[in-house]
């Protein structure tokens, strides 16, 4: 809601931006989206009752980072529905798996798109609600509904319909399931409602100093949080512009970032994505090329990382060329932003900071099976009005992932040390944290230390059962692009940094190693392709 309470509030800024072409503005956005939400209204009339209280019909959505898009989720909210929205590259039977387990009633698709969901729509009731293409960006262009093949005036200004919805909407309602990542498992339906997304939002927009004025160049994939709140909902909400690009190209983005009229002041990346512009760099451009590059990343006001921990070696590398030092910050889908490194004063490599404004966090010690442990660590914990309702159709998942005193389990260690306290991300409670003769061993410690290394480009730690040990250390490592590296320069690396015990038992060469979406390594899998 707090994107509809901005376009109320600044109609004529220009909410997407597209390069030589007519920008569009925060009234088109809502005129068609009002003219959208009277047709998702009647598609979805007929369908079942929702499921629970403050819960509308989900609304399923297949769209391109775009108008299309933007204007679906906001026509859903605007028919008090929930939004769901699908991955773009999922193959149609993980497409079914999300509208099953959704449960949703419409699916909104552009024509393209729907040609892969429109199968699978036999024998579902889900209705389908083709979007026209975005091609036209003129205030007079109209969109039309295939099914009823009806045209949607703009004179129906989405203003009162904004305005009847903000009156009637209600912080509890449901807005959002957004799909964990699959990291660990198949995916979680996450329900937000108008009241987490827009407390997350104001989080954000107090720590990162969001403002009208600001440019996000958006790259990210929109079904995850960080697509979707962070970049995408932040920036509307503060009535700034976003650029898309259909999906990250590292030669697009440096492209877009040394536009001097109207230029990107924000950036928001995966670390793999960062790795991919510093090879882009380091490769692929001449020295002139090269200049124009930093010349464009010191110009932006600034630059984050999240959804996985960014390797002090990267950070290291951006700054060399940009002059700034990433902002990292940590969270996750069911909390949103949790810590996160401070906008002004210091932001500390290999660190996340502190909590989000209106985010309490503490940490519960993980029962100490020895001494040797280096520091205190457990397992981080959240509280606040930014967490989500419930895991979507999954009472017993939600329970369980709540403490007694109400505490969100995020299943991540952490431990928060130095002067000032800032959190470190020691990884996945089940996964990333290496249980070894008694030891308890950050896998993220070791990556990082790994990567340090000019030969290795991609490393996943892993602990391996070990009759001995209990746990031994793994390193599946892919090299550097154009490199090469043998076990013996990884073992010698390791033997030189890392204390005895961290050094990996066994190391295992690979060209690349498998990512999902959002570049994340499923490390259970990883392992159990391994054994
Ligand atoms: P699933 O829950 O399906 O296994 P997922 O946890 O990867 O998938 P997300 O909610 O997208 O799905 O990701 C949140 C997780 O990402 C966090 O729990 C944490 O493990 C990891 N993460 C996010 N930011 C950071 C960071 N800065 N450093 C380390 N890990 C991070
Ligand atoms: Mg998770």
């Amino acid at each position: 809601m707090e994107v509809l309470r901005a376009a109320l509030r600044s109609p004529s800024r220009v909410a997407i931006l597209i390069p030589g072409a007519q920008p569009i503005r925060y009234q088109q956005l809502l005129a068609q989206a009002g003219g959208l939400a009277k047709e998702i209204l009647e598609l979805t009339k007929a369908s079942q009752a929702p499921v629970g209280p403050n819960t509308g019909p989900r609304v399923a959505l297949l769209a391109p980072p775009g108008r299309d898009y933007v204007e679906g989720m906001w026509a859903t909210w605007l028919a008090d529905g929930i939004s769901v929205p699908l991955c773009l590259t999922h193959p149609p039977k993980d497409l079914a798996y999300v509208m099953e387990d959704a449960q949703t009633s419409l699916v909104l698709a552009t024509p393209e798109l729907a040609k892969k969901v429109q199968p699978l729509l036999t024998s579902s009731p889900t209705a389908l609600h083709i979007l026209n293409d975005p091609g036209n960006s003129s205030p007079a262009s109209v969109h039309f509904s295939s099914s009823s093949c009806s045209s949607i005036s703009r004179s129906s200004s989405g203003n009162d319909q904004a305005e009847a919805a903000l009156a009637r909407s209600e912080a509890k309602d449901g807005a959002l399931i957004i799909y964990t990542s699959g990291t660990t498992g198949k995916p979680k339906g996450v329900l937000h409602t108008h009241g987490s997304l827009a407390a997350q939002i104001h989080g954000m927009q107090q720590a990162w100093g969001w403002r009208e004025e600001d440019t996000i160049l958006h790259t990210l994939p929109l079904h995850h949080i960080h697509g979707i709140v962070n970049a995408l909902l932040c920036a509307h909400a503060s009535a700034a512009s976003i650029e898309f690009l259909p999906s990250f190209s590292p030669t697009r983005v440096w492209e877009s970032l040394q536009r001097e009229e109207d230029p990107v002041s924000i950036f928001m990346g995966v670390p793999t994505m960062y790795t991919y512009l510093l090879s882009q760099y380091k490769d692929k451009m001449g020295p002139e090329e090269q200049q124009r590059a930093c010349d464009a990343a010191s110009r932006l006001r600034l630059t984050i990382s999240g959804s996985g921990a960014c390797p002090v070696s990267l950070m290291k590398q951006w700054k060399a060329i940009s002059g700034q030092t990433l902002l990292e910050r940590y969270g996750m889908t069911e909390a949103g932003m949790i810590l996160s490194n401070p906008l002004e004063g210091e932001r500390r490599p290999g660190s996340v900071g502190t909590p989000m404004p209106g985010v309490q966090v503490c940490s519960v010690p993980v029962e100490s099976s020895s001494e040797h442990e280096d520091r205190p660590q457990g397992e981080i914990r959240v509280k606040g009005s930014n967490l989500f309702r419930e895991y979507w159709n999954r009472p017993e998942a939600t329970a369980a992932e709540f403490d007694e005193k109400g505490w969100f389990k995020t299943g991540d260690t952490g431990c928060c040390e130095g002067d000032p306290a800032y959190w470190r991300i020691l990884g996945r409670t089940s996964v990333d944290i290496i249980n070894s003769a008694g030891y308890k061993i950050s896998a993220l410690g070791i990556e990082d230390v790994l990567l340090q290394h000019g030969g290795v480009g991609e490393v996943a730690v892993v602990g391996l059962k070990d009759e001995t040990l209990g746990e031994k250390v793994a390193a599946i490592i892919a090299p550097a692009e154009g490199k090469q590296v043998t076990k013996e320069q990884v073992l010698a690396h390791s033997r030189e940094l890392l204390p005895s015990y961290q050094v990996p038992r066994t190391v295992v060469l690979v060209d690349a190693i498998p990512r999902n979406a959002m570049g994340k390594v499923n490390k259970k899998q990883l392992v159990k392709d391994l054994v």
